[in-house]
């Protein structure tokens, strides 16, 4: 049944309900769209930020990390919409990001004491996140 569209609210609200229904009726394919685009993204950061980490210059991507120099960067993934936000906010300020690899990265945080609670002890930042795509 089609409905005229009259307002610009309407019209938004059109292309809300479609979206829901296109994805509802694609999900397989807009999950893979969505990893798609987020493994370009993180990509494109890898590469404007060196593609190697910035402490060692160990350079196998599979164990590389984007890492937020001042810390903080759990709270930023968690105060973001989405993935995808995320990294198009890493992109907009790139100067405060470096690649690191997994294990300097492991170092720094626990220099830095990132992952420590102020008593000291281990606390979770972060519940895992519901995976909402495939990894590769
Ligand atoms: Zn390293």
């Amino acid at each position: 049944m089609r409905r005229k569209i009259r307002t610009e609210e309407e019209k938004k609200e059109y292309q809300k309900e479609y979206i829901a229904w296109y994805q509802q009726e694609n999900i397989e394919k807009h999950r893979l769209a969505a990893a798609s685009h987020l493994r370009e993204l993180r990509s494109r950061i890898f590469e404007l930020l060196g593609d190697k980490c910035a402490n060692c210059g160990f350079s196998d991507r599979r164990a590389l990390q984007i890492d937020h120099k001042d810390g903080g960067g759990s709270k930023e993934i968690k105060s973001s919409e989405s993935p995808t936000q995320y990294l198009r906010m890493i992109i907009k300020n790139l100067s405060r990001y470096q690649i690191l690899c997994a294990n300097c990265n492991w170092i720094k945080r626990y220099t830095h004491q990132e992952m420590l609670a102020p008593r000291g002890r281990v606390k979770i930042v972060r519940e895992r996140p519901k995976r909402i795509y495939k990894e590769r």
